[in-house]
């Protein structure tokens, strides 16, 4: 008998907990808590640097993760609805997100640009060739042009992105061309994370790795002040920022101001993701690393026991390791830390992530057909309006569509049932989605303890997305490997050899 895709993706990952879920009381060099991009990536740079050939510190390939979720990816995620199977959490890669590119090559896993996969809220924002529209819970304030459609001339179907993108300027005028330019200025700075390892230091504090590529400064003050004083008009900040700030972050341009460019970012050209889910880059990474995963393992107390961490589980295993890396947001947990480590407080921005296969009501938007309303709606900061914003996933005909909407609280099925005139499948996730954002922002220790305790998530407070964990856990490894071994970090890059990825992912 033939084992479906999905029955093998089970067995692997029953395989590996029944493997490695079995052991208690082991020891490890290092042991990483949460399996997400953060301690994926801090696993596999502590390997890169330090196995290859040539490094010139002693090799660091026996990483233990630990993971209480039973699968890899934590907030990369998919979710299957209606048959079809579409991101749930971290959902579109920038194009100069070297990192992840990397990985994805490394892995040999195969991208699809905007252009090619389904529509995401993110990847239609200020783009020339999508239909969106800004919604003040009333009327349609502004919107794009709809796609051609099978009847148009093929001369305006080739003009379309232009006609497009004249649309938007006409609305928003030079404010469009600053604002590129001052997300530009962002993102040259941010690619100094990648310049070579003789001149790129180590940091120990995030201010310090800010203040090094001059984005601290972006921190310190709200995404509307370093909007109002880079020129931009109050059009732009309260229509198209807003619109996207709420939809990557779900809070407004008074969110601090290097998040909310990171936010901004998210709206350009060239946008990608992993072809069958994001996830897979966690799940090749710790394959590749050949990390010893623990799947379902709640880690609820590290204390420090004389040069050694002692890590206990829910499950009551404990285990025992020279480092441990924290790699998930420490705000809503309850790990007890003995002896007590200090945290500044951080709220997190939960984000409600509601799939519905069906048909939007055009009365809902004053409208008498579906077809009228575009196939992203974000919406205005106004009190009233219920959601961010609604976007359409994936057309299968006029009448049936899968849709995504994000909003700031659950919505209820009496709501939906008046944003919705049909609704065949409901899925709803409460994601402790990002820190929610405030300037000036303040920034928790890298080094938890003064010893070996470290903490990834403290850069969130910078931004979140999929390449600023990569970053910091980056820089996290090196850190590491500095402190371990002291040396300076100058072990070489030589990429290892791709091996096969482990598979180890199932649906939410
Ligand atoms: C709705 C949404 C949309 C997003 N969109 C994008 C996007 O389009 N692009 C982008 O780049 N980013 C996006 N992000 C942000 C991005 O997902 C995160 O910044 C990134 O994935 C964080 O990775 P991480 O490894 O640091 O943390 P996580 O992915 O949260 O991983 C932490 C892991 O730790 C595990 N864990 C927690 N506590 C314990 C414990 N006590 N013991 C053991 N394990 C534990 C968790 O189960 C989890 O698997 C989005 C996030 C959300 C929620």
């Amino acid at each position: 008998m033939a084992l479906s895709g999905a029955a093998l993706l089970l067995l692997a990952t029953a395989a590996l907990f029944l493997r490695y879920g079995a052991e208690a009381a082991a020891s490890s060099k290092v042991c990483v808590v949460g399996s997400g991009i953060g301690g994926s990536s801090v696993a596999h740079f502590l390997k890169h640097y330090t196995c290859a050939k040539s490094a010139e510190v002693p090799c660091m390939d026996d990483i233990r993760i630990l993971e209480r979720s039973r699968r890899v990816g934590g907030r990369m995620a998919t979710v299957t609805i209606g048959g079809d199977t579409f991101e749930a959490g971290a959902s579109i890669i920038h194009p100069k997100n070297r990192h992840a590119l990397g990985f994805a090559r490394l892995l040999n896993l195969n991208t699809k640009t905007e252009d090619d996969s389904d529509y995401d809220p993110k990847s239609n924002v200020s783009s020339s060739s999508s239909w969106f529209g800004i919604w003040d819970g009333s009327r349609f304030v502004f919107q794009t042009l709809p796609p051609p459609s099978s009847s148009s001339s093929a001369l305006y179907r080739k003009m379309y992105p232009l006609l497009n993108s004249l649309v938007i300027f006409w609305r928003y005028g030079i404010s469009l061309i600053r604002m590129n330019r001052f997300v530009k200025e962002m993102v040259e700075k941010f690619l100094l994370y990648y310049t070579n390892l003789e001149t790129r230091p180590v940091f120990e504090t995030v201010e310090e790795m800010l203040k090094w590529s001059g984005l601290y400064g972006l921190t310190r003050r709200t995404l509307h002040e370093e909007l109002v004083d880079a020129g931009m008009s109050s059009r732009l900040i309260s229509e198209l920022v807003t619109v996207i700030t709420r939809i990557n972050y779900g809070q407004d341009v008074s969110i601090s101001g290097l998040a909310g460019t990171v936010s901004l970012a998210g709206s350009d050209s060239g946008l990608w993701s992993v072809d069958g889910g994001n996830w897979q880059l966690a799940a090749g990474l710790i394959g590749h690393t050949n990390a010893t995963l623990h799947l379902h393992e709640e880690i609820d107390s590290i204390s420090y026991t004389g040069g050694y961490y002692e890590l206990n589980s829910t499950k009551g295993n404990s285990y025992t390791c020279e480092v441990t890396v924290i790699a998930t947001p420490l705000d809503e947990l309850n790990i007890t830390f003995i002896p007590p480590v200090s945290v500044p407080s951080r709220r997190l921005q939960h984000t409600f992530t509601t799939f519905v296969r069906g048909l939007l009501n055009p009365k809902y938007f004053g409208l008498n057909s579906a077809s009228e309303i575009p196939d992203l709606v974000g919406t205005l900061e106004l009190p009233d309006i219920p959601f961010s914003c609604v976007s359409v996933l994936k057309k299968y005909n006029e009448e049936d569509m899968t849709y995504k909407m994000f909003s700031r609280a659950p919505l209820d099925d009496s709501l939906l049932d008046s944003i919705f005139s049909k609704r065949k499948e409901t899925i709803r996730i409460d994601w402790a989605a990002y820190p929610h954002y405030e300037a000036p922002e303040v920034f928790a220790p890298i080094v938890l303890d003064g010893a070996h305790l470290y903490y990834i998530n403290s850069f969130e407070n910078a931004a979140s997305t999929i390449e600023t964990s990569a970053v910091a856990a980056e820089n996290v490894a090196r850190l590491i490997i500095s402190r371990v071994s002291a040396l300076s970090s100058d072990a070489s890059i030589v990429m290892p050899p791709i091996s096969a990825e482990e598979v180890l992912h199932t649906d939410l």
